[in-house]
């Protein structure tokens, strides 16, 4: 059993976006510059908005917070869409989520010009995935074909179940791995995430046991700890975890653990590889956000 190591592999990824983001300034171009819009004061969106301040910094990419108290209206956040829609000097931008339910959230990133949509979420950027077009994928996503590919496990003909229909995993997830490959990621390394036989599950599916064990990779997020059991995967799969579930835990220093969607103890040692939570999914989402914003740049230098 091989631990797919998203903690590294991510690091990875950082120092090429950061030799990449020093050779633009090298040859006399300015850093990436990335807008982060967040409404409100959600404790788990304000860590994730500095932890995505960090990670920009790390590598050199201009991050700039946008902040809003949660009274605005929704044609006030239209209206800064609009503006950053138009600003020459913003390569992308995103709009963290949820946003207050007087806010359509429909509504905001309907309104993101694709090209600038580094969270992949627009109408637009999803329906050219769906076509096989240049598009800016989600992260998630992104993150989990690169680590796919970094570890050179291959898709093409597989059965993968993917346990999961959210528009920001699960669908987009299937459709990446059900493509002919190379269409809708530039710059791809050797082993191309695509031509895979592809199985979506959700919470009506029946027989999902049945299902998964005839699976090559599993893919699993639905934000149910432990719903992936020993006795749903077959020898030598590859499982990724994508959930992430606080569960209280009173000997942990914080009160609660995160557990993922796989029981890992039992379902490991049946395992090709698999992915830990944390430090699987989790550190290849925030770094698929980073070359998302170097690719919306440089998609715009390319025009
Ligand atoms: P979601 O929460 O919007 O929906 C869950 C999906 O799982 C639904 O489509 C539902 O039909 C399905 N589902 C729920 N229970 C099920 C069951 N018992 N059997 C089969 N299917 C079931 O989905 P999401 O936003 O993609 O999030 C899923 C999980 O992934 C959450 O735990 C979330 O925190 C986590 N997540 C992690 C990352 C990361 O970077 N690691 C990123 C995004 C989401």
């Amino acid at each position: 059993m091989v631990l797919l190591d998203g903690k590294y592999i991510a690091s990875q990824i950082r120092e090429e976006l950061k030799a990449e983001v020093a050779e633009i300034i090298a040859s006399g171009g300015r850093a990436p510059k990335l807008g982060i819009v967040i409404v409100g004061h959600n404790p788990a969106s304000e860590t994730y908005v500095a932890n995505k301040m960090k990670a920009c910094a790390a590598v050199g990419i201009n991050a700039q917070k946008i902040a809003f108290e949660d009274t605005v209206s929704e044609a006030e956040l239209l209206d800064q869409v609009a503006k950053l829609n138009g600003d020459e000097s913003m390569d992308g931008f995103i709009v963290q989520l949820p946003l207050p339910p007087h806010i359509s959230e429909q509504a905001v990133l309907s309104s993101i010009d694709y090209r600038k949509d580094v969270d992949g979420l627009t109408p637009e950027n999803v329906g050219r995935t769906v076509q096989g077009l240049p598009s800016i994928v989600s992260a998630t996503p992104r993150g989990i074909s690169e680590l796919l590919r970094r570890y050179q496990i291959p898709t093409a003909g597989k059965h993968v179940v993917v346990i999961g229909r959210s528009n920001i995993v699960g669908k987009p997830m299937a459709m990446l791995l059900m493509q002919r490959p190379y269409l809708t990621l530039p710059k791809l390394s050797t082993a191309a995430v695509g031509d895979a036989t592809v199985t979506i599950c959700h919470s009506k599916t029946q027989n999902l046991r049945a299902i998964c064990l005839t699976a090559d990779i599993i893919i699993v997020a639905a934000g149910y700890p432990g719903l992936l059991t020993a006795d749903m995967v077959r020898d030598g799969v590859t499982v990724i975890d994508v959930g992430i579930t606080r569960v209280d835990d009173p000997s942990a220093p914080k009160g609660y653990r995160l557990a993922g969607d796989v029981d890992f103890e039992h379902v490991a040692p049946k395992c090709a590889f698999i992915t830990p939570v944390p430090g699987g999914v989790g550190p290849m989402t925030i770094v698929s956000l980073l070359q998302n914003t170097v690719q919306a740049y440089r998609m715009k230098a390319e025009n």
